[in-house]
């Protein structure tokens, strides 16, 4: 059997750094672990533009539609603002996410011990947080129809559209529910179903979706109490499920209970392709950082973060994901430490390659 495909797209600014440690990890688990990804690699968003004229080419699409799994770093920069919008960076990744058809986006609040001096509400709250969101990603009101912005009497209205059919809220249902069986059995829907119809369809799915999962616990939750509870007591959480809107608001507010930037990975995930794996990608949270590019300066752990969350959710090898994630937690529970997680107590940050050496010898010393 030939071996599981990846193609990264490192993209812009410190995308192409923190994707260097991505593939040394990669390799690790190849020579050390007997399992060896077939990896390609092409141009995403300004890197793309300045190649090609277009943030994805159409062959990188067909390539994306063809792996197992695609690993993207991060794209934009100031050097691009000027281009016209259609040409964007950011068109690249969307025009990714539209035609593989990402429908659901795994959002993981996680605090590792040794950082949860960071979050901006008390050590006690968030030591041990591990919630996961998944957001409906491809439908709501980010693309409902009618849209735009419109004269009426003498004066303009903008105008968006919330709009959700049962199988959108169905296949989002599903996979959070099939997440909740392989975590703690315990989902939280959250929707406005208080003032909104397109709320109650959502409950009522939801519930329904819900009765093919008897083990798993379902609580109903509106979206705004669920901001409150999230900063409240967030640890009453385990997953989340929520549309496009709310899930956009509610998985940043979530990530960012538990410190930097530089540590937050995303999975999105599609329909099953005929092998059974998900269409999927994998990114981290952060964007291209252009103020720290080139300086050896960036965080790789949310881009190795994104790569455990792949072994997890594309390979089915969710012992390998816990030994990734396991060597993360040590090395920070160690005191090595990028720019960007240094205290007010000061020391000497490591670059981003030491930073990926570290995970690799931590790696090591798990075997
Ligand atoms: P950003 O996430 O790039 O940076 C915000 C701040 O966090 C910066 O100070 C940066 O130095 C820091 N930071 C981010 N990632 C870090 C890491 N791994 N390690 C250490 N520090 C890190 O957001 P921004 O500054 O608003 O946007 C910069 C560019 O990135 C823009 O062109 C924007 O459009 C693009 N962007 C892309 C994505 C994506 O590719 N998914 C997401 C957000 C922003």
């Amino acid at each position: 059997m030939s071996n599981p495909s990846i193609l990264i797209l490192p993209g812009d600014g410190i995308g192409p750094e923190v994707m260097a440690e991505v593939r040394k990890v990669i390799d690790w688990y190849g020579a050390k672990r007997d399992l060896a990804f077939d990896v390609s690699e092409d141009l995403v968003g300004g890197a793309a533009y300045d190649k090609h004229g277009v943030p994805l080419a159409d062959e990188t699409m067909a390539k994306a539609q063809e792996v197992d799994a695609v690993l993207l770093g991060a794209v934009g920069g100031p050097k691009y603002d000027v281009l016209d919008f259609s040409v964007k960076p950011e068109r690249g990744l969307l025009r990714l996410r539209k035609e593989m058809d990402l429908f659901a986006n795994l959002r993981p609040a996680q605090c590792f011990d040794a950082l949860a001096d960071f979050s901006s509400l008390k050590k006690e709250v968030v030591a041990g947080l591990d919630i996961m969101i998944v957001r409906e990603l491809t439908s709501g009101v980010y693309f409902g129809e009618p849209r735009g912005i419109f004269e009426e009497g003498n004066e303009r209205v903008g105008i968006n559209t919330q709009r959700y059919t049962e199988s959108e809220i169905e296949r989002a249902a599903r996979a959070a529910f099939e997440l909740a069986m392989k975590r703690n059995k315990k989902l939280c829907s959250m929707e406005k179903a208080n003032v909104m119809e397109s709320g109650i369809l959502w409950r009522e799915v939801v519930t329904r979706v819900g009765e093919e999962y008897p083990e798993v616990e379902l609580s109903h939750m509106y979206a705004d109490n669920g901001a409150m509870q999230l900063v409240r007591a967030p640890k009453q959480f385990d997953v989340i499920v929520t549309d496009n809107l709310f899930g956009d608001i509610l998985s940043d507010c979530a990530a960012m209970l538990t410190g930097s930037l530089g540590m937050l990975p995303s999975a999105s995930l599609g329909a099953p392709m005929a092998n059974g794996r998900p269409k999927a990608m994998y990114e981290p949270v952060h964007g291209s950082a252009p103020d720290i590019a080139g300086q050896g300066k960036a965080n790789p752990i949310a881009c190795i973060l994104s790569f455990a969350m792949a072994l997890r959710y594309s390979f089915d090898q969710g012992d390998e994901a816990t030994r990734l994630e396991t060597a993360i937690e040590k090395v920070l529970a160690d005191g090595v430490r990028t720019a960007d997680l240094m205290g007010p107590e000061g020391g000497t940050p490591v670059s981003t390659s030491e930073m990926g050496d570290k995970i690799i010898e931590a790696l090591d010393a798990s075997l």
